[in-house]
Formats: C-alpha cells, structure tokens, sequence
C-alpha cells in the first residue's frame, strides 16, 4: 500500500486514539501489519487501536468511533461498526410525500445483534452473510434493542475483516417453543402467552411517525419481551398464541419479535402462576441461551471480585467513579455505596452477579453505615471488601434478575438474592445413604 493510501486510515486512527500516538509511530505500525502482517487495513487499523486505546473501554471515545455492537449504548451519534448482515431486506417507504427505498435488517459481531436501517441510497447491493463498515452511523434505543442508522452522513462500505458470530442454533422449521426456552436466532417460533403489559409508542423515524408496540409476555416457563410494527390490537391480561415470531437478542437477552408473516390470535388461559414470571435454571442453561428476564439461579459464591466493598459514585449519573473524578461529569462529590461482584457456581457453570447496596446489606448483613465506619476507623475501604469476602464465600445463594451477557460471558443484575441455607443433618443423612448405597 502506497503512503497516499495510507492517509485515510492514518488520518482514522489519529482521530480515535485522540492524539495519543504520534503520527510517525503510527505510520510505523501500519506498515508492520499490512506489509509484514499482511492483514487487511481494517484488521490492522483494529490491531493498532486495541495497541494503544485505554484497554479496559476499549477504543470507544465521545467523538467517535469504532465499537463492537455489544458496546453500542443507543445515544452515539457518529460510531463505525464493522459487522456481519445476518438478515437483509429492501423495503420502500413514503417520506415527506415522496417514495423512496430503504434497506434494513439485522447486523452482528462477536458480542450481539443490533438492528440496522440504511436510510439512503447508498448504491450499493446488500448481501446477507456479507461484512460492512457502518461508518458514522448513528444509533438509538428502542424497547432497550439498539438500532444502527445510516443517514445522509454515514456510508457502508464492503469490509473484509472475518466476523465470527456466536454459535446458535437458527432454526427454519416452525416450532412451538415455551417463553423460558427461547434462544436467539430462533425464526418462525410459535409462542402461546399472557401479556403482562402493552406500551404503544409514537416515534419519529426521519420525518416519518410510527407507531411500536410492545410490552412483555409469559407463560409458565418464563418472561420475555415483545415488540410489533403492527397492531395486533393487544389487550393486558388476555392470552394469545403468536406464530410466526422470530427471536433477536439483545445483549444476550432472548426478545421476541412479531415481524410482517407474525399471526396472532385469542386462545383460553390455562396457565396459574405466571404473574411473578421468574424462571428457575441452572447456570448451565442460562450460558447456553445467553440471557433472560427475571431468571433464579441458586449457587455457591466462589468469588468476590475487584469492585466489590464500598464504591463511591457520581451524584449526578450514578456511575461508580474513582478519585472522586466521574468520566462524564468531571469533578463531583461523590455519594458512597456498597456494592458486590459476585462469581456464583452451581456445578453446571459459573455467572458473574452484580449486587446491589440493598441486597449486599442483607447478605453480608453488613450496612452502608457500618461499612462507613470500619472505613473511616481503617483509614481505608479495603478492609470492607476483607470481611465481605469472609462472610461470602462459599455461601450457597439464591439470586433473581435479569441476565445479560458480553465478551466476558453472563452477568446477573441482581434484583433479589437471599442465602440459601443448607439442612446439614439431612444433607448428611443423604450423604450416608449414598455412601451405604455403594457399600
Ligand atoms: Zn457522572
């Protein structure tokens, strides 16, 4: 590749390493990988950045730039996404009176799957299975699903970068699953559920209004969200069975959605307790499908990680900060909290559980007040996290709340935990008659 070639990817990585290498090391390490390396100059550029970006959040800066789906937060406003097109489809809209062809459907990567319009004609032919650059996309959140969009400012260009997607199994063949057992990629599903809630929203897409349905369902299995373009003319509290439906995850979590083939209708109830919605699993389970709503698991605490004990966080957005320094709002008086980060096991897997202040008070039975106190008596807040530690480890728990997975696998945001407390003597007595069972 010849220098003017380079500049446009130089001039890339200058804008997302904000100024941070200098441009000759740059043009250096551009050079090693696609003379030396010879790899593709998105892989290089990728390369680079993971070289130098600040580790941890990636390469993702409030400018710009590129990100993994994963990480998409729904608010950027100018973001490259390199991904794979998992479905595809050309559709034609009416804008300010006039027609025009967009072209929409499901993009992934590594870490998820996003939706995405392409909202100009951009001249080029779309192929599902093919890899872009979405570059200076911007991208919003609807029902907590993210969209990708390109408009008058973005462009996709082909990207020979390989994507890996998660392994999942996509099914073409109808089938009637139960809510707690979808899993992503799942097409043409048939579902039968009550809705727990209908959300009908007005939203503007370019100009346009639109209407988006949505709320939650479940059955006796589990709970799942839904979302529609078209009414269906969904009431609270009645139960239907809905063919035709395909699942897309977001951040692991199964979603159900009622696209254009969908078919809804009216069956009787027959399901009893579905209004607590929560699902019991193994951690087993939850890694295979990747996610869910309100999902039980029970395990043993086998680790308290970094993070844990007392935090302090910002006042204004609540993000944990350090040095009393938020990333976003800069200097603040931060307002201390406590925190767990849990590693549960239940034999079948392991998860990662987030716990908060509430729930970590009545496991460790150690309050914010106390922790405060050890802390200020201490002269620091390691100790905080020492005793946590002692007091959870190896404690069997139950943790209910919605699981979400990334790169780092699942994570539980725990909405209630309790300890489950073990019957000694009839676990012993199990225990014997295995023993004598073998004997
Ligand atoms: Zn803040």
């Amino acid at each position: 590749m010849k220098d003017e070639e380079l500049t446009p990817h130089l001039e890339e990585l200058k804008r997302v390493l904000e100024g941070k290498v200098d441009e000759e090391t740059l043009l250096r390490e551009l050079d090693v990988y696609l003379n030396s390396y010879k790899v593709s100059a998105e892989a290089a550029k990728r390369g680079i950045i993971r070289k130098y970006g600040d580790g941890e959040t990636g390469f993702v800066t409030a400018e710009s730039i590129i990100k993994k789906i994963g990480d998409l937060k729904g608010t950027e406003q100018n973001v490259d996404i390199i991904a794979k097109v998992i479905y595809v489809e050309n559709r034609e809209i009416t804008a300010r009176g006039a027609k025009k062809s967009i072209v929409s459907g499901i993009l992934g990567d590594e870490t998820g799957t996003a939706s995405f319009t392409i909202w100009e004609d951009t001249g080029l032919d779309v192929q599902k299975g093919a890899a872009y650059a979405f570059r200076s996309a911007y991208t919003k959140l609807w029902n907590e699903r993210i969209q990708i969009n390109i408009g008058n400012r973005g462009r996709v260009e082909p990207s020979d970068m390989r994507i890996d997607l998660p392994e999942r199994t996509y099914s073409m063949d109808t089938s009637e699953a139960k809510i707690g057992d979808l899993k992503e990629g799942m097409g043409n599903v048939t579902v039968t559920g009550r809705i727990l809630s209908v959300e009908t929203r007005n939203i503007n897409v370019k100009g346009e209004p639109k209407t988006v349905y949505s709320g939650m369902m479940a059955d006796d299995s589990g709970k799942v969200q839904y979302s529609a373009w078209n009414d269906f003319s969904l009431r609270q509290g009645e139960t239907v069975c809905i063919k035709n439906a395909y699942i897309r995850s977001w951040k692991g979590i199964p979603q159900l959605n009622l696209g254009d083939r969908c078919e809804v209708s009216r069956v009787d109830d027959t399901f009893e307790n579905i209004e607590d919605g929560t699902t019991r699993k193994t951690i087993g389970e939850i890694v295979s499908i990747g996610g869910g709503l309100d999902v039980e698991i029970t395990g043993t605490v086998v680790d308290l990680r970094q993070g844990s004990g007392l935090i302090k966080r910002c006042p204004e957005c609540n993000r944990s900060v350090l040095n009393e320094e938020c990333a976003a709002h800069g200097k603040v008086v931060p307002v201390p909290d406590l925190r767990m980060k849990l590693t549960v096991d239940d034999g079948t897997g392991a998860i990662s559980a987030i716990v908060n202040r509430d729930c970590t008070e009545r496991l460790t039975g150690i309050t914010l007040d106390a922790a405060l106190g050890l802390a200020k008596a201490r002269g620091d807040g390691e100790m905080v996290a020492r005793s946590m530690a002692e007091v959870m480890m190896m404690k069997r728990v139950s943790i209910t709340g919605n699981v979400m997975s990334d790169e780092y696998g699942p994570m539980m945001i725990v909405r209630r935990a309790r300890e489950e407390r073990v019957d000694i003597e009839a676990e012993a007595g199990k225990l014997l008659d295995a023993v004598e069972g073998a004997l």
